[in-house]
């Protein structure tokens, strides 16, 4: 029995107490169980003959939840696995799995309450018994003329006051009441509207991934923004319905791609569960049930979707693979639905497709390795160059509020060509700095090693890091000298480019701009409707959205990816910046890219202006490869936070001196502070351990987790296990 709690293992119960011949709880069903003085909801992992209890020890399960398991064999032996791999209580990956409402007993299935007469009520009822209660008695005659049985809302509409009537009917054992499921029939799928014509790379991706659609195998799908991958995901779904099977798709963030939800809506007449963190807990229950009882046939959903119940399975889709929204970094269960995406579709034997125009590392190597098959989408639909990139060295060009000489001469060109451009700046804000040029004094968040970030417009003083949130001084206060921003953030570039292009409508997209507006629609519509001429944005415009006009992009600061302590950071940079530069040049219209930066000789930025994307993955790997990192060796942090720095470290200090001597392919790095070692008011640290082997590596971290968990500091100290760790900081 899986129950939630930290203990890593797994309960013995004995069955419940049960009516003849009523079948034993199966696996996947959830159950009621005695936990020292609670009563919890747990899940059945194993019926078994023997425990290594005594039975005199054992307790036995209260009530069965789930006549039909709540998760079939797939998602419960993904539970497992998620379970070994992140090395974390069975019982908690499971909370992580299930809707809120299921662990706390709902019914899995949409159910209704139902009354029958018993054999001794229908005696009862035809004696014309109980006399001296009208009411029961009417009520017993009411279920007599519906043939013995009715439901809930039935006997409301019999009497308002039929629950006064029926308690004492069921105590005297007339009257039965039962959860019964209600029957969802599943709807056909059909495909509303045909897809275009497919080109043939598309036609071959189509193919070869169907080809394998009764066994497992991985596949990536590259190719850029506009290649065709989704209509190549509609095309597989569509098959796999057509199969009987269902599909589930993952993608990264799903208030940022309605347009993806959109299209599938579009295309198929059948039902399709939504799965993503915005929704209620009653909604995502709904969700989670439609998918469970099959009638839902297409899921859509981030990343807690990968646990999403489906009958059928025939095809998983992860979009946007390279994403670093599939990891859970924070929290109990820090996984990557990305790769538990691949874990469950070999337990399902059914193929998963990764679509991305910048694949992971990770990914590539797997390709390298013949693990994945990689299929690519070359061309645009009607179009034939891909957008050209160049640098602009800052060293060289004249400056003036972030925005290059070159840059702006550039802008104009595309203007007066009847074009829209797009700024790509990573911060958003007035300014990330506030300065007060007498005394030196830089505005600092009280919780954080951060600064804080000026927002002009709203006259604050904000943190990114920990949302500490102040009114914006005007004078220094440690010596009353008037203060000033320092710095771009896509605020002060909005109003800069508003003074250097009068008359030009200008949009923004960053999250205060969602936030305030309520969402992107309004942004995306000026865009669309070629209103606005010039968008300034965030990472927010590298999904999705498709603006044919656009042909200008500048990217305003490529190096604070270029030197960081993340080995991971220049990967995200050169995804970024083939992702934005995909936003520039549609059907015919050529795009061009210009990049901002200090350092034009950076072999990175070399490397992917000479030979793209790929370019740039073949050196970032041969440097990975050199460093011994992933994808060429395993990592796994321990993470721990504390009130003060010495909390964090000295923990961590512990638990590597519970290791002792590690095994020879085995090394512990740390522990270290994080970069950012302050952060909303407690210290973090982390200590790190690499293995060439993964077996390795795993073997050492059974060993050492509970001893660690034994620790002293360990009850002082937050800390948590990030295995494949995403972002070290
Ligand atoms: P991606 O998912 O790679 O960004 P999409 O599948 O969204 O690409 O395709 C981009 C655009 O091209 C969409 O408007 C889509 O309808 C269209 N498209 C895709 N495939 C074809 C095709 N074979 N013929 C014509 N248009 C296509
Ligand atoms: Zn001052
Ligand atoms: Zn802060």
């Amino acid at each position: 029995m899986a129950v939630d709690t930290p203990l890593r293992r797994l309960f013995d119960y004995l069955p419940p107490a049960m009516p003849e011949g009523a079948a034993e709880p199966k696996p996947g069903a959830r159950v009621w169980v005695p936990f020292g003085r609670r009563r919890l909801v747990g899940m059945v992992m194993d019926v078994a003959d023997r425990s290594d209890l005594p039975p005199e020890r054992l307790k036995p399960i209260l009530e069965v939840l789930d006549a039909a398991p709540a998760l079939e064999a797939s998602a419960l032996e993904l539970i497992r696995w998620a379970a070994e791999y992140y090395h974390h209580p069975v019982g908690q990956v499971l909370a992580a799995a299930l809707p809120a409402l299921l662990r706390r007993g709902a019914g899995v299935a949409a159910t209704e309450e139902r009354w029958a007469l018993t054999g001794s009520g229908s005696d009862a009822a035809a004696a014309g018994e109980p006399r001296r209660a009208p009411r029961q008695r009417a009520l017993l005659e009411f279920l007599l003329s519906r043939g013995g049985t009715a439901v809930a809302g039935d006997l409301a509409g019999h009497s308002p006051l039929w629950r006064d009537a029926a308690r004492p009917l069921e105590q005297r054992g007339w009257l039965a009441r039962a959860e019964v499921a209600l029957v969802e029939a599943p709807e056909p799928a059909q495909v509303r509207a045909a897809g275009p014509t497919l080109l043939p790379e598309q036609r071959d991706a189509v193919e070869r991934v169907a080809a394998a659609s009764r066994a497992y195998a991985a596949f990536l799908l590259e190719g850029v923004t506009g290649s065709g991958k989704t209509e190549v995901y509609l095309r597989l779904t569509e098959e796999a319905l057509a199969r009987g099977r269902a599909v589930l798709v993952l993608v990264p963030e799903i208030g940022l791609t309605p347009q993806l939800v959109g299209r599938f809506r579009e295309r198929f007449a059948a039902p399709l569960a939504v799965l993503h963190s915005a929704l209620t807990d009653s909604e995502r229950l709904a969700a989670w049930r439609a998918a469970w009882s099959g009638r839902a046939r297409i899921v859509l959903g981030t990343r807690s979707a990968v646990f999403a119940p489906l009958q059928d399975l025939g095809l998983i889709v992860v979009d946007e693979e390279h994403d670093p929204s599939f990891k859970q970094h924070e929290g109990a269960l820090r996984y990557s639905a990305r790769d538990l995406a691949v874990v469950r579709a070999r337990h399902a034997s059914v193929p998963v497709l990764l679509g991305s125009a910048t694949p992971s590392l990770e990914t590539l190597h797997n390709v390298a390795a013949s693990r994945y098959t990689r299929l690519r989408l070359l061309r645009r639909p009607g179009e034939s160059r891909p957008p050209l990139l160049k640098l602009i060295d800052l060293r060289v060009s004249a400056i003036e509020a972030g925005i290059s000489t070159p840059a702006v001469l550039a802008i104009e060109r595309h203007l007066a060509a009847g074009a829209q451009v797009l700024i790509f700046l990573n911060r958003r804000g007035f300014a990330p700095t506030l300065l007060c040029t007498a005394c030196g004094w830089i505005a600092p968040c009280r919780d954080c090693d951060a600064r804080l970030t000026v927002h002009l417009a709203a006259a604050r003083l904000r943190c990114h890091h920990c949302g500490a949130d102040a009114p914006l001084p005007e004078r220094c206060p440690q010596c009353g000298f008037a203060v000033k921003p320092v710095g771009q953030g896509t605020e002060r570039i909005e109003a800069a480019l508003g003074a250097r292009f009068p008359g030009v409508s200008i949009v923004r997209l960053d999250r205060d701009v969602v936030r305030r507006r309520g969402d992107l629609d309004e942004v995306v519509r000026r865009m669309s409707s070629g209103e606005a001429r010039i968008l300034v944005g965030t990472q927010m415009v590298t999904k999705g959205h498709d603006f044919p006009n656009l042909t200008l992009v500048v990217v305003l600061n490529a190096d604070q990816g270029l030197f960081s302590s993340d080995f991971r950071a220049p990967e995200r940079l050169a995804q970024t910046i083939v992702q934005v530069a995909g936003r520039a040049g549609r059907g015919n219209k050529p795009g061009e890219v210009l990049i901002q930066t200090e350092f034009p000789q950076h072999p990175l930025l070399v490397s992917l202006l000479e030979r793209g994307y790929d370019g740039f993955t073949d050196a970032a790997l041969e440097e990975r490869l050199q460093a011994s990192w992933p994808p060429f060796s395993r990592l796994a942090a321990l993470r721990a936070s504390g009130k003060t720095r010495e909390a964090a470290l000295g923990f961590l200090t512990e638990a590597r001196a519970a290791a002792g001597a590690p095994p020879r392919v085995l090394k512990l790095l740390g522990p270290v502070p994080a970069a950012m070692a302050k952060r909303a008011g407690r210290y973090h640290a982390q200590l790190l351990i690499e293995s060439r082997e993964r077996r390795v590596l795993h073997r050492f971290l059974d060993g050492w987790l509970p001893q660690v968990e034994a620790l002293k500091s360990a009850q002082r100290a937050r800390w948590a296990l990030d295995v494949d760790p995403l972002e070290l900081f």
